[in-house]
């Protein structure tokens, strides 16, 4: 493979581990020249003869790529400085802000860029490296007032040609970052697998894949680790005395008599809240997937006839886990599948023969519904998670409350910028219970005055704003999420939520998805007679600007005149409620109704 790659030539690697290896072959897989300097000659050959450059030195290189242990970066990174008085110089060291302290005297530190990209092994060195190791990972560049653009933009473009998604954080806040999502995890699992060092080999014999999740990255480079971890210790730190302190309350309380069950409970809770907030495996919202479980007896070719065999059944499998315990004859394989598909994937590999242990817990329902204003999504919505036991979501009221919110700060509505700002400060609270679905902005409960009619003629003014929708439909899919997974706060039966793209953009993989429509005179006269008491001419014509510009408006960002693809389509216009309640319900899939 050949791909063409924007990043300047030639590059000099210095540092041939796993990073500084893994650069370099793919830059060199595009015919870039690359130089390698290690201060281990066998480093730097091993690092040649598997293809990622030469060891020649080079005069004038263009990118210098300081890819070595994080506590002899900044020296090193001077003195790439000093040698290339034209390079920019960007290092890939897992925490930034001392490299950058460390550096800020320095004259050419405008041409330097600290970066880093997301991606590891448990093994290291040149050894372990790949060409693809960031393909789809996210590459923080941490740039500040002193960076020159262009630097910059070099250093993006080369994050880009690894395939790796730049992300642009200051160095605080990326080390923060990484004490939370690396660092802290890194010693936690080091702890925990420490606890077994001396354990019986009885006890170990029992293990299973818990604890082989939570020990796997337990086997990596103490030296390596020590450089990182000092190197960002007081972020660290911070994290580990936040840990420290929940970890005291749950040893006092299993020290008393009666034991305190509520601290266990609230910590295996804020567990569950914390593991929600995850992203799932292609960078955005975690996917709400079920799991079918299938065992397979301990033999060649198992697993590939079950892959095969889902095929045949249509089924595209989202994730997959293998358990499979020593000294056992079958294994357990952990299918992952969008929720809509665990019935008949179960059922379908049931009919072919295949050991399937029917899951005990319910799967969650998602019901999506969208339609243009009028079309009485609100109370069929209501009216379905009431039936079904389900949590409720008004997302029109969400874009309304936005509304409310920059008004209520003195927003000019047209400063797109200063409003999507604002969103992001909204302290919004929703109770989702449908019988008194609560909107509370701060101490401010709105439910009541977001439904004026004046705030009804704005609102689009804030929902065609693209950044404002960008965050509301990441609220939005967080607390989807938030009501499918059973914690403290959730039994996780699932949600219907309503609005305009939520069978499409917010939701569109949920168990169902209805486009619930009623011709303009249904949608005026069941707005004016909400709105106005009455359905009569004067009403009516009050009302028709606040629903058909309104939809006018709102059409521009979402479609919701007309069902995509896998979307049902229900003309309400001549149904009573309860008629197209059942229509909705009977859509959800057999094996979700006895929920
Ligand atoms: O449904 P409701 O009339 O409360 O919605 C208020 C406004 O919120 C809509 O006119 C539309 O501008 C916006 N909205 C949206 N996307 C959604 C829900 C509502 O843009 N999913």
């Amino acid at each position: 493979m050949n791909d063409s790659v924007l990043t300047p030539s030639p590059v000099l690697i210095i540092g041939a581990g796993l990073l500084g290896t893994s650069i370099a072959l793919r830059l060199r897989r595009a015919g870039v020249d690359v130089h390698i300097e290690d201060s281990s000659p066998v480093a730097a050959s091993l690092a040649r003869d598997l293809g990622a450059g030469t060891i020649e030195p080079v005069d004038e290189p263009k990118v210098v790529v300081v890819a070595i242990s994080p506590d002899v970066t900044a020296p090193v990174v001077r003195d790439a400085l000093d040698r290339f008085p034209c390079a920019v110089v960007t290092d890939v060291a897992s925490v930034k802000d001392r490299i950058r302290q460390d550096l800020l005297d320095h004259p050419g530190v405008d041409r330097w860029v600290g970066s880093h990209p997301m991606a590891g092994k448990e093994r290291s060195g040149a050894i372990a490296a790949d060409a693809d190791l960031f393909v789809g990972r996210p590459w923080v560049i941490c740039a500040d007032d002193e960076t020159q653009t262009a630097a910059m933009q070099t250093i993006r473009t080369l994050a880009v040609d690894m395939g790796a998604t730049p992300v642009m954080l200051d160095a605080a806040e990326h080390d923060h970052a990484v004490a939370l999502i690396s660092h802290m995890p890194q010693l936690m699992s080091s702890l925990v697998a420490a606890a077994l060092k001396d354990a019986p080999a009885e006890a170990l014999d029992l293990a299973g894949q818990g604890l082989r999740d939570v020990t796997r990255i337990a086997e990596s480079d103490p030296l390596l680790w020590t450089s990182i971890i000092h190197g960002n210790r007081r972020q660290i730190a911070g994290v580990l005395r936040g840990i420290s302190a929940r970890l005291g309350t749950v040893i006092s309380a299993l020290d008393r008599e009666d034991v305190g069950l509520d601290r266990i409970s609230s910590v295996i809770a804020d567990g569950n809240s914390g593991v929600a907030r995850i992203p799932g495996k292609h960078g955005g919202a975690r996917a709400n997937y079920a799991e079918v479980i299938v065992l397979i007896p301990d033999e060649p070719g198992m697993l590939g006839r079950l892959f095969a065999e889902i095929g045949d059944l249509g089924i595209n499998i989202e994730d997959l886990e293998i358990e499979h315990s020593a000294k056992q004859e079958v294994g357990r394989v952990i299918v992952s599948v969008m929720p809509q598909q665990a019935m008949p994937l179960e059922r379908g590999l049931d009919q072919m023969g295949w050991r399937v242990v029917t899951s005990e817990t319910k799967q969650p329902i998602v019901i999506a519904i969208d339609g243009p204003s009028g079309s009485g999504k609100s109370t069929v919505a209501k009216a379905v998670a009431n039936k079904l036991g389900l949590a409720y979501l008004d997302t029109g009221a969400m874009y309304r409350a936005a509304t409310w919110w920059a008004q209520h700060n003195d927003i000019d509505l047209d400063d797109q910028a200063a409003v999507s700002q604002t969103t992001q400060t909204m302290p919004l609270s929703i109770d989702r219970d449908p019988n008194h679905p609560q909107f509370t902005v701060g101490e401010h409960d709105v439910t009541d005055e977001i439904r004026t009619s004046a705030l009804s003629k704005i609102v689009s003014k804030v929902a065609v704003n693209l950044d404002v929708r960008a965050e509301l439909v990441r609220l939005q899919q967080a607390i989807i999420l938030e009501e499918c997974t059973p914690s403290g706060h959730s039994e996780g039966r699932g949600i219907v939520a309503e609005g305009r793209d939520i069978t499409t953009v917010v939701a569109p993989d949920a168990t169902v998805r209805v486009l619930l429509t009623a011709s303009e005179e249904a949608r005026l006269a069941r707005r004016a007679l909400e709105t106005r008491g009455s359905a009569d001419e004067a009403a009516i014509a009050d009302t028709r600007d606040e629903v058909l510009r309104r939809d006018q408006e709102d059409s521009t960002v979402s479609n919701f005149m007309t069902a995509e693809d896998g979307v049902t389509h229900i003309d309400s216009s001549t149904m009573t409620i309860d008629q197209v309640v059942d229509a909705v319900i009977s859509l959800i899939p057999e094996g979700y109704r006895d929920n």
